[in-house]
């Protein structure tokens, strides 16, 4: 399966895509935590979008593309995998649509997150990570509505949504369900 998960900053899609990962049988492609690698192991890559997750801007467009389209042409991905955090922007949208469809593969579904800002919020502020200060994660929200948020109508029918408010365990079977229902 060619899963892609669209969400609000904080509205728990990591925490779901570990478990979805699992349970799927495909790798957990996250580009927020292949960043945070590069910049951990001090990597040119990583210098170079530092600023960025700093300030909660998004990385260019042609860096983040070029990363995930050779994380995507490694071996464990080629059957399938769950993206966390790509595309961000319609434009990646399509550059992901041409990856894919050089070896004639689309995206089955997408699946969002519904939760309200204000929850997460303070969900972030209470995590703690280097880029979750209150007036980062609001131009980081402010970022999902105008970039992001478009993605919903751009995947249009293949779009399944969730409620992401709950009990963690609660939202994976929920996903689950909904995912099983499209099959
Ligand atoms: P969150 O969902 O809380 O914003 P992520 O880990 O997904 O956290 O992303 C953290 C940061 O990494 C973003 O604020 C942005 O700077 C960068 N980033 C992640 N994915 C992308 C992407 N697809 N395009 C551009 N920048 C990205």
């Amino acid at each position: 399966m060619r899963l892609v998960l669209v969400g609000p900053p904080g509205a728990g899609k990591g925490t779901q895509a570990t478990v979805l990962s699992e349970k799927l049988g495909v790798p957990h492609i996250s580009t927020g935590d292949l960043f945070r690698a590069h910049i951990s192991n001090q990597t040119e890559l990583g210098r170079e979008v530092q600023e960025y997750l700093d300030s909660g801007e998004l990385v260019p467009d042609a860096v983040t593309n070029e990363m995930v389209r050779e994380r995507l042409s490694q071996p464990d991905a080629v059957d399938g995998f769950l993206l966390d955090g790509f595309p961000r922007n319609v434009a990646q949208a399509g550059v992901l649509g041409e990856i894919l469809a050089q070896n004639e593969h689309k995206i089955d579904n997408v699946l969002e997150f519904r939760i309200d800002e204000d929850i997460v919020v303070e969900r972030l502020l209470a995590r703690g990570r280097t880029d979750d200060k209150e007036d980062v994660i609001r131009h980081r929200q402010q970022l999902y509505r105008s970039e992001t948020a478009p993605l919903l109508d751009y995947y249009g029918a293949i779009v399944v949504s969730i409620d992401a408010v709950g009990d963690v365990h609660e939202i994976g079977e929920r996903a689950l369900r909904a995912l099983r229902a499209e099959q």
